[in-house]
């Protein structure tokens, strides 16, 4: 570092060091001050001071390690301290909202489902902080120091501004819900949008862990993909999100709410998927989807699993489908994985290798000769992509110069 440098460059680096010796330790404790120098590549000065800040943050400690070190003495190491810091992660479906109050270390204290139903911009405010005054309330005894709270949903949102622009779900516009939400609890407030997130929990803890390049797909009610590049999640920090969804697939399909008619998410959306064997089930009396009236996509992934021509079809042609879009992102992309977040994981012997066929017929064979499909490793459910945003930002020294900062 030259001595000319910026008081906000100077910031930054210290920002930066801090979030990596955290990441590190993290991933490796406990580790002793002189590996993690070698691994963050850092001065041993700077690591003694790094970590002594830390430690009377109380955000690491020293433990004993159980092999002996120098002179037979017991060896000290570092690891994280999570006891006591709190984060609440909520997330916004369709008529629901799901809490999740977690530790530092993405520890599930405890985690409520709640009905959500709102009409426009000030009742969707209003009514949110309520849930989350009564959550916090209601589970006062187990709430210790809450640091941050994080936010995710399916929406056209901007995550650096903190806004809601739409929702396919709520009659909301230019929502400001991170300024509303940072008045009232007083915390730094994330929001992401829910497969961004979703993506980088899997690059965190699951089936993307250790690659640099994904594109992970996802097929439920809503269509959508999340994309990591060299580390980075695209478009992360701005508005836009990698759209592949409401792409036509079908010029004579049916009318989508985004205006357009046949996108993806209407051909193989899990809720249109499931309505369309239905109606077919009713031309194929010997298909075992005709034996059930209220069709679940359980029964249905089921039914293709014992070999029903009509399910298996179906399963077909939604893996051509994808499979067409993906050659197209695996030219662009050059992804080592692709991650398949769906019901129809359930069936993914009969989906993965029409998908992969696609791929293989459409894209550049040394490009898709690499590629590697697989089911993400959690559900799309549950609070843990809302707690990767708070991993994330620790990771890069941000949030943990807030904590420090008290
Ligand atoms: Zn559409």
């Amino acid at each position: 570092m030259s001595v000319d440098v910026q008081p906000s460059h100077v910031d930054q680096i210290k920002q930066i060091n801090i979030g990596l010796v955290y990441r590190l330790i993290d991933q490796y404790g406990p580790i002793s001050r002189i590996a993690l120098s070698k691994k963050a590549q850092l001065a041993p000065a700077s690591i003694t001071k790094i970590t002594r800040e830390l430690i009377e943050a109380h955000l690491v400690k020293e433990v004993e390690f159980p092999e002996l070190g120098f002179r037979g003495r017991p060896a000290i190491g570092l690891k994280l301290d999570s006891k006591g810091w709190q984060f609440l992660c909520v997330r916004i479906d369709k008529g629901s909202v799901v809490f999740g109050l977690r530790d530092l270390s993405n520890h599930l204290i405890v985690e409520d489902e709640l009905l959500f139903p709102v009409s426009e911009n000030q009742h969707f405010l209003d009514y949110l902080i309520e849930l989350v005054d009564n959550f916090l309330f209601r589970y006062q005894s187990l709430l210790e120091r809450l640091t941050a709270v994080s936010v995710t949903t399916n929406a056209i949102i901007d995550p650096v501004n903190g806004i809601i622009h739409h929702s396919p779900y709520y009659d909301i516009q230019n929502l400001s819900l991170c300024s509303f939400l940072y008045q009232r609890v007083g915390v730094p407030i994330f929001l992401q949008h829910g497969i961004t997130a979703w993506t980088i929990a899997e690059s965190l803890y699951g089936a993307g862990k250790g690659s640099q390049n994904i594109i992970q797909v996802v097929i439920d009610d809503n269509v959508g993909v999340g994309i990591m590049t060299a580390g980075k999640i695209l478009h992360a920090g701005n508005q836009s999100v990698v759209e592949i969804g409401h792409t036509q697939v079908d010029p004579d399909g049916e009318r989508c709410y985004c205006g357009n008619t046949g996108c993806l998410e209407t051909v193989v959306g899990i809720k249109n998927i499931l309505l369309k064997a239905q109606k077919s089930a009713r031309q194929h009396p010997d298909s075992l989807i005709s034996t059930t009236t209220s069709l679940t996509v359980e029964f249905f992934c089921q039914a293709a699993n014992q070999g029903d021509l009509l399910a298996t079809e179906i399963i077909r042609d939604v893996g051509e489908r994808i499979g067409h879009i993906m050659a197209i992102m695996v030219n662009i992309f050059n992804p080592d994985k692709i991650l398949i977040g769906s019901p129809l994981n359930e069936a993914k012997h009969i989906l993965y290798p029409v998908i992969q066929q696609k791929i293989t017929q459409l894209s550049l064979p040394g490009y898709s000769e690499k590629v590697d499909i697989a089911a993400t490793a959690f559900a799309n459910s549950g609070t843990l992509p809302a707690a990767s945003l708070i991993k994330q930002s620790l990771y890069s020294g941000q949030l943990l110069l807030e904590i420090m900062q008290g």
